[in-house]
């Protein structure tokens, strides 16, 4: 009988032993100070049940994993209109590239590129009266949590040093592919990234990715269609130029984020959440990545 909290205490003993944990981001200077030897990994399976080891319960800055809802929030108000602003083709490059852009005629490859997430920011702040309030609301209602928020810390920190993404979104408005000002359109992306929640407050929030679009409350966010989008643009593209060695090493679909989560589900099994600060050379967890392919690996569990 597959016993996930053995699987989840062994994954923390061999993550809380490796001497090799990866690089903080340093680029966004308040993620600088955060303790590499933090670990924690959080599984919620199917009937809601919650696994967990390590430090599941302390907040971090989730960062890129919010493109994924940032996208959910967004599909939601536009329906299939959102394609005619971002393409859903991985991009196999890293997650701040501007080539693609340029050539491309500033649509960008996917929403979970920072391109991508900065169209998605801007559709957002037309479709929203209050963008950043409204956005959070979105997020506590799928938690059920009313103390989620953002860190203005790492908002303004990221602002002070975020020139690749003032280039992207004036690059994608020089292409009138933006419909409001760079300054509100990235205020609002600095602060979407800028969340901070737990592995335990992440697993709850993305449940709805593995239970078919109802959270544990069983209220229906998204309905089957948008999950089978979502998921797949996760698989494909949750990875940046690692999606392939992700889907190869782990086999399930899955969003990283530079303070060091990583986000993935199992549909109609599980969903789980790792964190650990320190990132490989790709800008994905380090110690996340191993962790996950063990879980799939000892647990003969992934969408594979
Ligand atoms: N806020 C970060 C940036 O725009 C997000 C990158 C990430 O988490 O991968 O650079």
């Amino acid at each position: 009988m597959l016993n996930f909290q053995n699987i989840l205490d062994a994954i923390s003993v061999q993550a809380k032993n490796t001497q090799e944990k990866g690089k903080i981001a340093s680029y966004i200077p308040q993620l600088a100070c955060i303790d590499k030897n933090k670990f924690g990994i959080a599984l919620l399976d199917k009937n809601g049940t919650l696994f967990r080891a390590g430090d599941t319960s302390e907040q971090f800055s989730v960062q890129s994993i919010t493109k994924v809802l940032t996208l959910s929030m967004a599909f939601d108000l536009l329906g299939d209109d959102l394609w005619k602003r971002v393409d859903v083709e991985p991009s196999g490059d890293p997650f701040n590239h501007l080539s693609l852009l340029e050539q491309e005629n500033g649509k960008p490859r996917n929403p979970l590129i920072n391109a991508g997430a900065i169209v998605i920011a801007d559709i957002l702040v037309s479709k929203l009266k209050n963008p950043k309030a409204e956005f959070l609301e979105y997020v506590r209602s799928i938690a059920n949590d009313s103390s989620i928020t953002y860190d203005t810390s790492v908002a303004e920190s990221e602002k002070s040093t975020g020139f690749r993404n003032f280039a992207a979104a004036n690059l994608i408005k020089s292409f009138g592919n933006l419909e409001n000002d760079v300054d509100t359109v990235l205020d609002f992306y600095f602060h979407q990234c800028a969340l901070s929640m737990s592995c335990e407050q992440l697993v709850n929030t993305f449940y709805i990715f593995a239970n078919r679009g109802k959270c544990l409350q069983n209220n229906q966010h998204l309905n089957l269609s948008q999950i089978k989008r979502i998921n797949a643009i996760m698989l494909s593209c949750g990875f940046y130029d690692e999606a392939g060695e992700f889907a190869f090493r782990v086999g399930l679909p899955g969003k990283s984020g530079v303070g060091g989560g990583i986000v993935a589900v199992f549909p109609d099994n599980f969903c789980v959440v790792t964190w650990s600060p320190g990132l490989n050379e790709k800008g994905n967890s380090k110690l996340g990545l191993q962790a996950l392919e063990k879980l799939t690996t000892d647990s003969g569990l992934s969408i594979f």
